[in-house]
């Protein structure tokens, strides 16, 4: 840990000199200063304390906390290390107050189990406070799809995972858009492939044998960025074009009632979000995949109404098919 109590009055490690008492804030326990050369000055717990604090935490975690606290100082923001929010009975990384909000900083280097970041995030965001998550070098540049969901935040409107590089002392963001992907014949094929891995899972909603081709192509006109559905997305596609197929032509529909529809869709597993609005991001995408059925003519907009104007149709033939795939790529 980084702070410690000396009379009553909190103590940086970096600012402590060898010698006095200083406390756990947490237990109240005499804490051991370690400074060195090669190491960042931290305190530590005697060998067999009790304390909730008394485990170890890596190098890094520790550097990188203390150069976070350093960089936001520097901004001229009000900044504190290692706060205790008593109402969660959490300890913050770095706290900070910039103009009337408040903010915390948590710094990740290790895993952390779904649940646990839900809890957290959860709770800042009961008492009004607002959380970022900075990952280490454990997290590597370039997340998995579950990584990503995991931390993906809201920064200025866009979506974005914060890395902290404890190398360069620096911030580092990489934004993440929810875009059209470019329609391929690779693509398609590994859809049916998908399609073909789920049919022969045991268990498997019995209608996944009705895709098997023909398919049309607005299910194969994927959406790339941050994946939404815990199912491939081909899959929420052709759920999708099941619906709207069942949907009486000339329908209309308010922009809510038709984001409704679309989410509503029967089988579907939206992903869960810990650090965003998880609806903010669906609606995100859906209203990309609205903006797809629009350029293929099967909806009509008229300010905030849709209406349903042509079925997506499935094609007779796989080579009829492939022409019509050929003719959008
Ligand atoms: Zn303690």
């Amino acid at each position: 840990m980084l702070v410690a109590k000396l009379n009553g009055q909190f103590i940086n490690a970096a600012d402590a000199c060898p010698g006095k008492n200083y406390c756990c804030p947490e237990c109240g326990e005499h804490l051991i200063l370690k400074q060195g050369q090669s190491r960042i000055a931290h305190f530590a717990h005697q060998v067999n304390s009790r304390c909730v604090l008394r485990e170890g935490e890596s190098y890094e975690h520790l550097l990188g906390k203390q150069q976070i606290f350093e960089w936001a100082r520097k901004k001229g923001w009000q900044a504190e290390l290692e706060v205790y929010i008593p109402q969660l009975e959490q300890r913050a990384d770095v706290f900070l107050r910039i103009g009337g909000q408040r903010i915390v900083i948590e710094f990740q280097c290790s895993p952390l189990p779904l649940t646990a970041l839900q809890k957290r995030t959860l709770g800042y965001q009961s008492i009004g406070i607002k959380c970022y998550w900075f990952l280490g070098s454990p997290y590597k540049r370039k997340l998995n799809q579950r990584q990503t969901q995991k931390f993906v935040q809201l920064v200025n409107q866009q979506y974005t995972i914060i890395f902290w590089d404890t190398k360069a002392k620096i911030l580092r963001l990489i934004k993440l858009a929810i875009k059209e992907q470019p329609l391929s014949l690779k693509g398609v094929t590994h859809d049916y492939h998908i399609l073909h891995q789920l049919s022969l899972l045991q268990g498997t909603n019995p209608c996944i044998k009705e895709f098997t081709g023909g398919l049309p192509v607005i299910c194969h006109q994927k959406i790339i960025g941050i994946q939404v559905t815990n199912h491939p997305e081909i899959y929420w596609r052709c759920l999708v074009v099941k619906r709207l197929n069942n949907v009486p032509l000339f329908t209309s529909f308010s922009l809510k009632s038709w984001l409704h529809l679309l989410k509503e869709v029967d089988l579907t597993e939206w992903v869960k979000f810990p650090c965003l609005s998880s609806s903010k991001i669906i609606n995100d995408y859906l209203r990309v995949f609205t903006k797809q059925l629009l350029k293929s003519g099967n909806i009509m907009i008229n300010g905030q109404t849709v209406i349903l104007i042509r079925h997506p149709s499935y094609h007779r033939s796989l080579i009829k098919q492939y022409q019509e795939i050929q003719r959008l790529i």
